[in-house]
This record gives structure tokens, C-alpha cells and sequence, in this order.
């Protein structure tokens, strides 16, 4: 019997790209979808298969959650704190997936990130357990780069510096994004056009409107447009952000290692608008060559796409703008450091609404509406 699959927070930035993977994939020919809101409620919902889902339902009228056989959830973690335990604790026994961080550290749920962790996936089914939750974007994202090297145990440690897009908080956050940069341009659109013009003078008035109270700041507190932000998530309490944190504690509740992969370093908000990037520093176990490193990474999966280091190969294909809306996951500036033989740089770039988030929920749902 088909499942019926309960979605939340499919018109914000993960849940929009999930539908349309969903579509792309014809997945919505397996199941009977529900569209729930949580400020929509009664307005239309998405079209799907040219038949337009009218009547959006309550996303917290627990009766109507509660005939879900799945729900499918992207609308972000207070969301995930108010109605999930309440359906637990009413003896709920569907599948939640869920895009959110707040149950990823919880034993009984796992994350699922399939081409790194199929194996604990369908082993967690078969011990029942009923809570899949994807995993932060950029440890996904580095997961699929590196896999190889993981699967191989050949990591001791990692550094990472990280250059998230904007779109990686949220879609209002996209818009404040894209007015700052508005803002920024019609200071000086008139000297623009106009082909006498002080360089000095431009960038003075520029610097002049990113510093204006009226700059628009509701969402990021700070500007993005012209400038950047070297923290991400909430403050740990030790100098860490929660972002850094989740690298190490996520990776390896994946991986389901028994000796912790050491993981850390700096997270920082850019002004790209979608995919994440981050330059990876990598200390391996063991002395391999280049081409070996080369070799493992490429051959750990069907999306990692080896960037040659040379100059017209990373700045067309190794970029935010190049990866943007694809499932690729290229992996370029591969070389060994002066630091000794067991030290690598890496960069990689990938899509954090695709592999980063919807794309491994998306296959979960596939999962578990073919048992
Ligand atoms: P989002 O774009 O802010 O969407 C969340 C909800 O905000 C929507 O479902 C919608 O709910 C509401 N909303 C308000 N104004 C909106 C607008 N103008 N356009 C669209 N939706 C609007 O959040 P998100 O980035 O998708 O993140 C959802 C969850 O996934 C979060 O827990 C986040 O941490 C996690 N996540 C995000 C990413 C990422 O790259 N963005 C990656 C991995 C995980 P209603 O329709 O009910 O009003």
C-alpha cells in the first residue's frame, strides 16, 4: 500500500529543493503527499504533477500528523522541539525525517547520509529505529569529497576553513543578501555609468552605505554584501561556534567510529549565494603519493569529480558558480604541504541544498517507502 507522507517546510530554501528533486525523480508517483504550514494554513500548496495541492493543513495539529505513515520535515529546529517528542510521547510510530540539528545527537535516531552510511542505515531499520535526521551541510559535503579517504582509515586529522553561502541560513536570509548588494550598487550606479570616475570615491561612498544604520541588517545583524562573517551558529562556550563543533561530533557519528577523527577549525558566512566551499588541510596516518590520494578520493563514489590543480581547471570548475544546482562534488588544489609527507591541501566545493541537505533526506524517503 502506498505510504502517505506528511511534508513541512517545503516552501522554505531545503524543502523548495527537495520538491523539485522529488519531481525530477518522480517520487511523488509512490506516495500520497500532505502539505502541511505552519503560517499558511487553508492557502494553496505546491503543484505537483500539474494538480495544484489546495488547502494547506496545520503543521501542529498533532491528530492530522498522526495519520502520517512518514513525515518529512525542513522547517527548522524549534519547529522539530515543539511537535516531536508530543507525537512520540502519543505513541506515534511512523518515520520522521527530519532536516533539522536537534535530534542528531540523540541515540535513537541516525544520520543518514546513504553513500557514506548505508550499511548503519539499513541496520538501524532492521532494529527499528524510526528517526533519520540529515547531517550539518558541510559535513556532508566534506564527507562525500573525502570518503574515500575515510573508508580507507587513512585520516588523523583535519582543519577546515569553510565559505558558506548565504542561502545556508534560510531563504530570508538570501534576500537581505541580495538588498545589500542592491543597496551597494545604486550608491554608485551613476558614477558607474559614467566613465570618468575616482576608484577612491566609489569604494568611499560604498564603504559609507555598508556602515549606513539604514543598511538592511535584520537577518544576518551585520553586513554580508562587501564584507564577511567568520562565525556561524551558536557559541559553544569554549571559542568554538556550534557550526566547528558539529564537524567532528557529526562526521563521526556517521562514520561510526570507535577512534574519534580529530576535526576542527574555522566556519565563515560569505556572500556566495548557494553551495559551500571549504579549503581542507589533511593529516593522513600514512605516507601515500599524490596519485594514490587522487585515486582513493575518485574512486570512493559516483558525484566526487577530481579537479587537476592548474589555474584554468580550479577557476572554471572549482567554484560556487560552476556547482551550483548539480549533485557534483568536485575535489581540486590537491597537493602535498611543505608541512612534511603526510600533509595534504584539498578544496572542495558542493551544492549544500542538494548533498548538504535535501538530496540525502529525499533517498531516505526512497528507502523507506520501497520496505
Ligand atoms: P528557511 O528557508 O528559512 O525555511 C523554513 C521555513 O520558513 C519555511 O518552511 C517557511 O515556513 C518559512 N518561511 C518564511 N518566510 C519564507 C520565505 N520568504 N520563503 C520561504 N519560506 C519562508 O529554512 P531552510 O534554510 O530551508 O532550513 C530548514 C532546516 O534545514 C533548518 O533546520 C536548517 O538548519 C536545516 N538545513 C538548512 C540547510 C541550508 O543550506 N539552508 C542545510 C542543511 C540543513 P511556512 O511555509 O510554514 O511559513
Amino acid at each position: 500500500m502506498m505510504k502517505s507522507v506528511g511534508f513541512i517546510g517545503w516552501r522554505g530554501m531545503v524543502g523548495s529543493v527537495l520538491l523539485n528533486r522529488m519531481r525530477e525523480e518522480n517520487d511523488f508517483l509512490k506516495i500520497i503527499p500532505h502539505f502541511f504550514s505552519t503560517s499558511q494554513l487553508g492557502q494553496d500548496g505546491p503543484i505537483i504533477n500539474n494538480k495544484v495541492f489546495k488547502n494547506l493543513k496545520d503543521a501542529y495539529n498533532l491528530n492530522l500528523l498522526e495519520e502520517m505513515d512518514i513525515i518529512i520535515t525542513c522547517q527548522g529546529g524549534s519547529y522539530t522541539d515543539t511537535v516531536y517528542s508530543k507525537l512520540r510521547k502519543n505513541n506515534w510510530k511512523g518515520y520522521w525525517i527530519d532536516a533539522a540539528s536537534s535530534l542528531r545527537m540523540k541515540n535513537d535516531s541516525i544520520i543518514v547520509l546513504d553513500p557514506i552510511n548505508l550499511k548503519s542505515i539499513k541496520t538501524a531499520l532492521d532494529d527499528g529505529i524510526k528517526t533519520f535526521v540529515g547531517s550539518n551541510c558541510t559535513v556532508s559535503l566534506m564527507l562525500m569529497a573525502l570518503g574515500g579517504l575515510f573508508s580507507n582509515k587513512l585520516v588523523e586529522w583535519i582543519s577546515v576553513s569553510t565559505y558558506q553561502a548565504a542561502s545556508g541560513a534560510g531563504a530570508q536570509y538570501v534576500i537581505e543578501l541580495l538588498k545589500q548588494m542592491g543597496a551597494l550598487y545604486n550608491v554608485v550606479s551613476k558614477d558607474l555609468s559614467s566613465n570618468v570616475y575616482s576608484i577612491l570615491d566609489i569604494i568611499k561612498k560604498v564603504t559609507k552605505k555598508i556602515q549606513d544604520d539604514k543598511f538592511p541588517l535584520k537577518y544576518f545583524s551585520v553586513p554580508l554584501a562587501g564584507s564577511l562573517i567568520p562565525w556561524i551558529d551558536i557559541d559553544m562556550g569554549t571559542g568554538q561556534s556550534r557550526e566547528e563543533w558539529k564537524g567532528q561530533f557529526e562526521t563521526n557519528k556517521i562514520l561510526g567510529s570507535k577512534n574519534q577523527v580529530i576535526i576542527d577549525g574555522t566556519c565563515v558566512r560569505i556572500s556566495s549565494i548557494r553551495c559551500h566551499s571549504q579549503s581542507i588541510l589533511i593529516k593522513l596516518n600514512k605516507n601515500i603519493s599524490l596519485k594514490n590520494m587522487e585515486e582513493i578520493i575518485v574512486n570512493h563514489n559516483k558525484w566526487v569529480h577530481f579537479i587537476p590543480n592548474n589555474i584554468e581547471d580550479t577557476i572554471f570548475k572549482l567554484t560556487p558558480s560552476a556547482v551550483t544546482g548539480t549533485l557534483k562534488i568536485p575535489v581540486g588544489r590537491l597537493r602535498k604541504l611543505s608541512m612534511g609527507d603526510k600533509y595534504f591541501s584539498a578544496f572542495t566545493v558542493g551544492d549544500q541544498l542538494l548533498w548538504g541537505a535535501a538530496e540525502p533526506l529525499r533517498r531516505m524517503l526512497s528507502l523507506l517507502i520501497n520496505i
